[in-house]
């Protein structure tokens, strides 16, 4: 298989001074991949026109297909598309039907339209303009002598929208087929030993895993598009021997998954939140739609509002303390009747760097699962930082979530019966 180059150039003095991550690297290269290229190289550049031209002609020698992020907004230091058409060897013409509508909105927003504006209408000679949904500065694509130049603009908003609406076109035949199984539970170790045998059981299948305390392990399989038979094969394998250690296998996030499982059956949910401080409610407000499924939450995070609010008897923190698994219990089962959802999580664990003892070191955390027809316990003790932790105990909260619903939706089915 033949896989066509391409180079990713990141353009803005904020990305070499630090100022900002290059996202848009990240997302373009893994898209590449799947539509049949192999990213040689990613440069990160500054707003400055020899460099660009330098590297962008260097580029050109070298790759098949260009995409360049960053440089296209309306001030003097914007300088992508004049050393582009350098680099290139081409003119920059005015676009009048761009030129028109940026003026037209910059009355419309500003009450005046400086001639600058429409320097985001310069096309390179022969480009095609790529309209931009979002925002001013349209993207540009232009093939020239084999070869694919795409412009995009810095803020990923902007250009993730442009680049879809491109990716049939600059597709490969040689484009990869990618199966992804997203597990949790389960250490990436264990994993890896415990089914080698299926994962490297076809030597022509890529795998790539990846572990991550905010997304769990995930197992990839790639291969070229006539693998496709044998890449599903191998995952329906792998999804069967991992069974319910499984959450998704497409870009679903955990949360995403506890929502869908929700909505779908039309249940809500509450938290009532200790060590991860409402951390589990912000993750899950990020979703759009959630009002449908979730109720609300209690940040129980001194003893007091435990007793208070959630009514946890001050004999179960007497006795076995507010990390333990008597407190979550208790502080889920009230959240959930006090909240009025069909199912509550609870979480009450120490986060250190301070207040671990020799029975409940830092890191120890206890969570909690509440349905009208059973509760479940259960106490990690995870590793990390203040931070690490909290984010772990948010994931491992929303698993905990989706196995109970899961349980208590097939308990629902067998009492149908
Ligand atoms: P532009 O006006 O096209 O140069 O885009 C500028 C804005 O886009 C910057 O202020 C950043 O917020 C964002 N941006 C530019 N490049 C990147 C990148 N590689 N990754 C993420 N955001 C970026
Ligand atoms: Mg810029």
């Amino acid at each position: 298989m033949y896989l066509r180059n391409a180079i990713i150039f990141s353009i803005g003095n904020e990305l070499v001074e630090g100022l900002i991550i290059d996202t848009n690297s990240k997302y373009l290269s893994e898209k590449l991949k799947v539509l049949g290229y192999y990213v040689v190289r990613i440069e990160t550049l500054p707003d400055k026109l020899d460099i660009l031209v330098e590297r962008f002609k260097a580029g050109l020698l070298e790759a098949d297909l260009i995409i360049t992020t960053g440089g296209l907004g309306p001030t003097e230091d914007d300088l992508t598309r004049e050393a582009m058409a350098q680099a290139l060897g081409c003119k920059l013409v005015i676009d009048e039907k761009i030129a028109q509508e940026l003026v037209e909105r910059a009355l419309k927003y500003y009450g005046k339209a400086p001639e600058s504006v429409k320097k985001q209408a310069m096309v390179i000679e022969g480009a095609s303009v790529l309209d931009n949904p979002v925002g001013t500065a349209p993207g540009q694509m232009l093939q020239l002598n084999g070869k694919i130049v795409i412009i995009l603009p810095g803020p990923p908003a902007e250009m993730i929208p442009i680049f879809e609406s491109i990716t049939q076109t600059i597709k490969t035949d040689d484009a990869l087929y990618t199966r992804r199984i997203k597990t949790l539970g389960i250490p990436e170790a264990v994993l890896m030993n415990e089914y080698k045998d299926i994962i490297y059981s076809n030597p022509n299948i890529t795998v790539a895993t990846m572990a991550s305390y905010e997304r769990g392990v995930e197992v990839r399989l790639t291969g070229s598009t006539e693998l496709k038979e044998e890449i599903d094969k191998v995952a329906s394998e792998l999804l069967n021997a991992l069974g319910e250690h499984v959450y998704a296998t497409d870009d679903d996030s955990i949360e995403d998954v506890v929502y869908k499982l929700l909505s779908e059956n039309s249940l809500t949910i509450s938290f009532a939140e200790s060590c991860t401080g409402g951390m589990i409610s912000s993750k899950f407000v990020d979703i759009p739609g959630v009002s449908k499924v979730y109720k609300g939450s209690v940040i129980a995070y001194s003893n007091e509002v435990k007793t208070s609010v959630l009514k946890v008897p001050e004999s179960i923190i007497n006795t076995y303390g507010a990390v333990s698994e008597e407190c979550v219990k208790s502080m889920a089962e009230n959240v959930r009747i006090l909240l009025n959802s069909d199912f509550s999580i609870a979480v009450s664990g120490i986060a250190g760097p301070s207040g671990g003892t020799e029975t409940k070191p830092v890191g120890t955390v206890c969570f909690a699962f509440s349905s009208d027809s059973f509760t479940r316990t259960i106490t990690h003790h995870l590793r990390g930082n203040r931070e690490m932790i909290r984010k772990r105990s948010t994931l491992l909260a929303f698993d905990i979530a989706r196995r109970g619903i899961l349980e208590w939706l097939r308990q629902r089915e067998v009492s149908k019966e």
